[in-house]
């Protein structure tokens, strides 16, 4: 097949097309134009997807659980997979907060771009103070309360309930493993037959995907930009060693950690990973969502890494919802920077509140666009940093919110091949796009 035909080489085409007209369209007075006529696209695109992931989540689970025969097995994965989440996460954070600490972006901010960044910003900090407090109020038990849900439909009507389906799926797998065999098969082959048609879906929606990332990043430029490149630029300056922290921890804790982890538990190379699972990675990228991105990546960890459906299917629908690496360590880096740029001066002891208040926080956050900020008050606030300093980092927030939701994705991914490889559920890998 010639590369240009190749699914990630036409997504890759089509997230810079995107960005040009983007920047060309601010440049020319187009703005509402993409608005109007462009952006559609983006959104009908991430709409698709995600009218996908809940039928997606619940029919692949209770195939996988169906398929498993014995409930231990399911208790021994579900432990192993948190497990790894949890580590993973607090390496992100670890990571985060050594990078954060050398490059003490913060200091370098001049006095003028702090005032006038927290001025323009400081209005949209409101709302986002609101919705933390919110969830803050929550009791520890209450995740648990939360999901287990007391209608289906309720639980099926809202995509960032996904624990919630991903709960109602396990107990109709455990239900049809504790019939007799003959009994359940009539609805397990209902399952598997819907299974097959939505993995169909998917692949057809995914054949618009270069157009869906093109206009979903003209979309995200004309944003960033206003009418104003010139700010955009000026902002991007004065922000850059922060994103500049963020995008060195992400790449650090990819390289790092990840290849550790197939190190530890798969013979893996990272260079076949990213090969197989690319278009996953670039859709999580452009969309700023990893819900969104659920369904393509259970297609390419089942299809391209070999994921058998049992692991894959309970893995990546939890890891959507529960492990945010990428999240976790931009949470711990903007923290730490907000509190340099306020000139605040963070103990050993406050730094270790951060990890174990961003652990909590990426678990609490939603795998939609923007989710990360407002978790990030609570971590702000366990460690007296005033959340007014969001205001700071707000400008900058969308492309940082791509690349980590492109490594929430990659983790995900990871884990499912490592609990894969211990569980024996590891096939082939497949380069294809097919
Ligand atoms: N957008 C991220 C995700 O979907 C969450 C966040 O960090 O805002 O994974």
């Amino acid at each position: 097949m010639k590369w240009y035909k190749k699914l990630h080489w036409q997504i890759i085409i089509g997230m810079i097309l995107g960005l040009l007209w983007g920047l060309f369209a601010s440049v020319f007075g187009l703005i509402d134009f993409t608005q109007d006529f462009i952006r559609p696209f983006g959104t009908i695109f991430i709409d698709l997807l995600k009218l996908i992931a809940v039928p997606l989540v619940l029919v692949s689970l209770v195939v996988g659980v169906a398929s498993l025969n014995d409930v231990t097995k399911l208790s021994r994965m579900g432990g192993k997979t948190v497990a790894i989440y949890m580590v993973t996460t607090v390496f992100a954070i670890t990571i985060g907060l050594t990078v954060v600490n050398i490059l003490n972006p913060g200091g370098t901010l001049p006095d003028e771009t702090r005032a006038t960044l927290i001025e323009s910003y400081s209005e949209n900090v409101e709302g986002r103070d609101e919705a933390a407090a919110a969830l803050q109020d929550r009791s520890f038990l209450e995740f648990f309360v939360d999901i287990v849900p007391e209608n289906f439909f309720e639980a099926a009507s809202d995509n960032t309930n996904m624990l919630q389906v991903v709960f109602i799926a396990l107990l109709l797998g455990i239900g049809l493993i504790n019939i007799p065999a003959q009994k359940g098969q009539a609805l397990i082959n209902v399952f598997e037959s819907l299974n097959d048609v939505i993995i169909k879906v998917v692949d057809l929606i995914m054949k618009t995907a270069p157009y869906g990332v093109f206009a979903l990043m003209a979309a995200v430029i004309v944003d960033l930009t206003g009418d104003d490149l010139g700010q955009a630029l000026i902002l991007l300056k004065a922000l850059g060693w922060y994103c500049i922290a963020v995008l060195i921890g992400l790449l650090l804790h990819v390289f790092i950690v990840y290849s550790t982890l197939f190190k530890l538990f798969s013979k893996m190379k990272l260079r076949d990973f990213f090969k197989a699972i690319q278009p996953a990675i670039l859709l999580g990228f452009s969309t700023s969502s990893s819900l969104a991105t659920l369904p393509v990546t259970m297609e390419r960890v089942e299809k391209n890494l070999g994921v058998k459906e049992e692991v894959s299917s309970f893995v990546l629908p939890v890891g959507a919802t529960i492990n945010m690496d990428g999240t976790s360590l931009y949470q711990a880096v903007a923290a730490v920077f907000i509190a340099q740029a306020l000139g605040m001066d963070l103990t050993i002891a406050q730094q270790i509140t951060i990890v174990l208040t961003a652990t909590a926080a990426s678990i609490g956050a939603a795998g939609v666009p923007g989710a990360g900020i407002i978790m990030l008050v609570i971590v702000l606030q366990s460690v007296q940093v005033p959340i007014e300093g969001i205001a700071l980092i707000l400008g900058v927030d969308r492309i940082l919110d791509m690349a980590r939701t492109a490594v929430n994705i990659t983790g995900d991914a990871a884990v499912s091949v490592a609990v894969a490889h211990t569980e024996g559920k590891l096939g082939e890998l497949h380069f294809d796009d097919e």
